[in-house]
C-alpha cells in the first residue's frame, strides 16, 4: 500500500468515525480531496487509491493538471475565490463550485456554462464567522440569493460552503457550521443539502454539524507554502 493510499484509508476512517459518533449515516460525508498547488502525479497516485473527487482553488494550475489528467475519470470541484475574467472557463471546466459569493458570479457561470453539459452543481459560500476580509454572503443575505441563485437553470444550487475563522476548541469550531446549518434548515428547501464544511483542522465537528463535503489538503498531501 502507498503512503497516499494510507493517508486516505485513515482520512477515511476518521470520517466513517465522526459519522458514527454523531448518530449520522455511513457514507452521508464525502471526502473532498484538495489537491491545490500539487502536482498530478500527487492526484494520480490518490485516484489509483480509490480517490475521485479533487478540489482545486487556482484556476491556470487547475486547467494544467486537468489537461494532464484528462484520461483519468476525476469529478473537478472549484472551491477558491472567483474573479470576474474567471468564470468562463471555471463554468466549462469544473462540475462543482463551491465558493459562489455573490450574485454576479452566479450569473455569469449560468451565462456561460454551455447547453450541453449538465448544470453546474454550485454551493453559495457563506461567510459565516462575519470577517469583513472574507468573502461570502451574510447570513442575513443567504434566504435572497438561495432565492435568486434558484432561478438560474445551468446551475443547480445544491447548498452551502463556509470556512469559519480557525478554533482550536471544538465548541468553537462547532458553533458557526451549526448556525449556518441550521438557517438552511430553516429555508425548508430539502434540495438543499449540500454543507460543505470542514477541512483538516476541524472535520470532526464540520461532521458533528451536518457537513456532507469535508474539503481535505494538509492531512491528505502534506503542507503547502500558499
Ligand atoms: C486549501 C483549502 C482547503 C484545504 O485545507 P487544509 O487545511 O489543507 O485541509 C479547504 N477548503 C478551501 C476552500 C481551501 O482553500
Amino acid at each position: 500500500m502507498t503512503l497516499q493510499a494510507k493517508k486516505i484509508d485513515k482520512i477515511n476512517a476518521d470520517i466513517r468515525q465522526a459519522e458514527a459518533d454523531a448518530g449520522r449515516d455511513v457514507c452521508s460525508v464525502q471526502l473532498l480531496a484538495v489537491s491545490k498547488t500539487k502536482p498530478a502525479a500527487d492526484i494520480i497516485k490518490a485516484y489509483q487509491a480509490g480517490q475521485r473527487q479533487f478540489g482545486e482553488s487556482y484556476l491556470q494550475e487547475a486547467l494544467l493538471k486537468q489537461k494532464e489528467l484528462s484520461c483519468y475519470q476525476i469529478c473537478w470541484h472549484f472551491i477558491g475565490p472567483i474573479q470576474s475574467n474567471k468564470t468562463r472557463q471555471i463554468a466549462a471546466h469544473f462540475n462543482w463550485v463551491h465558493s459562489v459569493d455573490r450574485i454576479k458570479i452566479a450569473k455569469r457561470l449560468n451565462e456561460q456554462r454551455a447547453a450541453n453539459l449538465p448544470p453546474l452543481n454550485v454551493c453559495l459560500q457563506v461567510n459565516i464567522s462575519n470577517e469583513p476580509s472574507k468573502s461570502g454572503f451574510q447570513l442575513d443575505e443567504l434566504a435572497d440569493a438561495v432565492e435568486q441563485v434558484s432561478k438560474l437553470t445551468n446551475l443547480k444550487l445544491r447548498g452551502v460552503m463556509a470556512i469559519p475563522q480557525p478554533a482550536t476548541d471544538y465548541k468553537q469550531q462547532c458553533k458557526p457550521y451549526h448556525l449556518l446549518y441550521q438557517a438552511i434548515k430553516h429555508l425548508n428547501k430539502p434540495e438543499l443539502n449540500t454543507f460543505s464544511f470542514g477541512m483538516s483542522g476541524d472535520l470532526r465537528a464540520a461532521i458533528a454539524e451536518g457537513s456532507t463535503i469535508v474539503r481535505v489538503g494538509t492531512a491528505l498531501f502534506g503542507s503547502r507554502s500558499d
